[in-house]
């Protein structure tokens, strides 16, 4: 019989570069907490069976994290790779069993139960999906000299966020076909399912708050999102 189980794989296993902070981003305080405790969070209360953390910090965020604030689901914590598909994949390999995975930085803590419903409703229904967001910039290609070669029509170009979601199997499939070729450039889950062509990967709204806190100027706006989501949510700091 196949498998309903649905594991949240939460990525946490960079290095942070382009924050330029000696501490790594996804551990970085934000309301007093590391900034991946949101993410936790969000699939604790979910309906997802279970979670599992890739992380080269284990023991910190067994302690810190799992422990202290008493995370459940979370069953396993693996360590991640060089670059994000190899800690993907390692997550993957972790989830076996499942029915559907959905794949989310650690690094976007404004996940809501609305995203979480989204992206699960998605994977069951078109088998691949990604939340995401209609561009509000118009967007250029370039060549490699910096002089604008294309612009693409703006009503059909989305940022792409996570979580994206997936059958079980066919997300495995992709990824080990990816890793026999390996093709450069791969920087997200839908990509992998595209490039094997396993199945169209349905975008579906997420939310422009759904900020990945990358740079130090996204620290600043996750504070200002933080306050006035906990106005909404009727949380405070503390709870
Ligand atoms: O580098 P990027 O911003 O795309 O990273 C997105 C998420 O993937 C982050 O949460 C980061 O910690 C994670 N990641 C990872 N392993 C890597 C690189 C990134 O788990 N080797």
């Amino acid at each position: 019989m196949r498998s309903e189980k649905i594991t949240a794989i939460i990525l946490a296993g960079g290095s942070g570069k382009r924050m330029g902070t000696a501490c790594k981003k996804q551990y970085m305080l934000l309301g007093g907490r590391p900034l991946l405790f949101y993410a936790l969070r969000a699939f604790e209360e979910s309906c997802v069976d279970e979670i599992v953390l890739v992380t080269n910090e284990e023991a910190y965020c067994r302690r810190e994290l799992v422990e202290q604030y008493g995370f459940g689901k979370v069953t396993r914590i693996v360590p991640g790779g060089a670059e994000r598909y190899d800690s993907v994949y390692a997550g993957l390999l972790a989830a076996e069993g499942s029915g559907y995975v959905l794949i989310h930085d650690g690094a976007r803590p404004f996940l809501t139960q609305e995203l979480i419903d989204t992206a699960i409703e998605g994977a069951k229904k078109y088998l691949a999906c990604a939340v995401g967001m209609p561009v509000k910039d118009t967007i250029k290609i370039a060549d490699e000299d910096g002089f604008a070669v294309q612009t693409p029509r703006r009503d059909l170009v989305w940022q792409i966020q996570t979580p994206q979601a997936f059958s079980y199997p066919l997300i495995l499939k992709a990824y080990e076909h990816v890793r026999e070729r390996m093709p450069e450039g791969i920087t997200d889950d839908a990509m992998v399912v595209e490039y094997g062509g396993y199945a169209r990967v349905k975008l579906l709204r997420g939310s422009y708050r759904n900020l990945k806190v990358t740079t130090p100027e996204d620290m600043v706006l996750a504070e200002g999102f933080l306050k006035d989501w906990q106005c909404a949510d009727g949380r405070t700091v503390s709870n």
